[in-house]
């Protein structure tokens, strides 16, 4: 990133979003049928699902052009696009955008875990436990932020951060890293959620201060990592475990079970980045990912029987590679500070990635991802 003029940035044109008298229509369950006859196929031993929060196509082109017209994504041979909406909104939430993912419904923004209703759904990390796969969460954010939070917690309201916290004690989750240890020790109900996580037998690590490439994770029992307090830093202010933490979380969840694994796997601040209209902030943050992508991509390739899926939840600033640009030099904009409703873009490599191609709702990920993993 050293070419990075900080001169170049034109300022953030935000454009004024015609509310349409849709905004607050409902768009529906997003359920389909598609999935049935495409899976006579390979299927995955072993899941990894990969979310870059507020990656879109103008974000990974961007990344691109800022790494000398190379990126990760060149690996992949099966692309599609998914349908990122929500069912109140057009543009969607972290929180209903990994619903979709997690649960297959399409629910409000801010819910978790559960429809429009207030219906809760099992989430594909919980199926995957009851069949006896091992599981696992690594994020760039805190534990209780909304896209992790969607694979284990069922509740209403996406900034109940202690509420969230509380339901990790019924997940069986094998193994999660990230931010976010406040919620479960500093907590108004004065318990402390460490202490009980750690009688339920798992291993608490507490590694914001300790380099977690030192750390042993040979033991036979779960196993937590918290990176920080709250949230974890940006990668420009020192943040430097993702990608350690993702090579030693395959390596834990690998042959943990003969069922294989399954893991989610956040690049969670590009979509900060995205949020503050900075754009060396997205871009650093989508570099780092891309190594952990490629993580992914080395530990399937050598394993042969991991499907790797990388997606993002939505856009995130409008964000656009304007004229002007220059390889490795890249004049950029946004329209706006919040998510967009463009479609995103899915990539997959492995066993039964071909059913990754085409246009679908976003929920579909999560029926593909079921029918592949063989889950009731
Ligand atoms: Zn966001």
């Amino acid at each position: 990133m050293q070419q990075w003029a900080k001169g170049v940035y034109v300022p953030s044109i935000i454009f004024l979003l015609l509310c349409i008298s849709s905004c607050s229509t409902s768009y529906g369950t997003g359920k389909t049928n598609t999935v049935q006859n495409e899976t006579t196929g390979a299927k995955p031993k072993n899941v990894i699902f990969l979310i870059g929060d507020g990656m879109g196509l103008p974000q990974i082109t961007g990344a691109m052009y800022m790494n000398n017209n190379k990126t990760v994504f060149e690996r992949f041979k099966n692309i599609g696009f998914h349908k990122s909406y929500s069912a109140d909104n057009l543009v969607t939430d972290s929180a209903a955008g990994a619903t979709a993912f997690a649960s297959g419904v399409k629910t409000d923004n801010g819910y978790l875990g559960m429809d429009a209703h207030k219906k809760s759904f099992p989430t594909i990390l919980e199926m995957a436990e009851t069949k006896g796969m091992a599981t696992g969460l690594v994020v760039t954010c805190s534990m209780t932020h909304a896209t992790p939070a969607a694979y284990y917690a069922h509740i209403d309201g996406r900034t109940d951060k202690e509420g969230i916290a509380l339901q990790m004690l019924n997940s069986n989750v094998d193994l999660f890293i990230g931010g976010g240890e406040n919620a479960f020790i500093h907590r108004t109900d004065g318990r402390d959620l460490v202490k009980e996580l750690t009688d339920k037998g798992y291993v608490i690590n507490d590694i914001t201060h300790l380099p977690i490439e030192d750390l042993d994770m040979g033991t036979k029992k779960n196993i937590g990592f918290f990176t920080a307090d709250d949230e974890p830093l940006p990668v420009t202010e020192g943040r430097n475990y993702a990608i350690p933490a993702a090579d030693k979380a395959l390596r834990f969840l690998d042959n943990r079970s003969p069922e294989g694994f399954f893991i989610m796997i956040e690049g969670s601040q590009i979509d900060w980045g995205g949020h503050a209209n900075d754009a060396n902030y997205v871009v650093t943050e989508l570099h780092e990912f891309e190594k952990v992508i490629a993580e992914a991509l080395d530990f399937a390739e050598k394993d042969g029987n991991t499907l790797v899926i990388v997606t993002a939840d939505h856009e995130t600033g409008g964000f656009a590679v304007n004229p002007g640009s220059k390889l490795n030099h890249i004049d950029v904009a946004f329209t706006t500070k919040e998510h967009t409703a463009m479609m995103i873009p899915v990539f997959a490599s492995g066993p039964g990635a071909e059913l990754f191609r085409g246009i679908y709702e976003n929920t579909d990920i999560f029926f593909k991802m079921k029918s592949l993993m063989s889950l009731e």
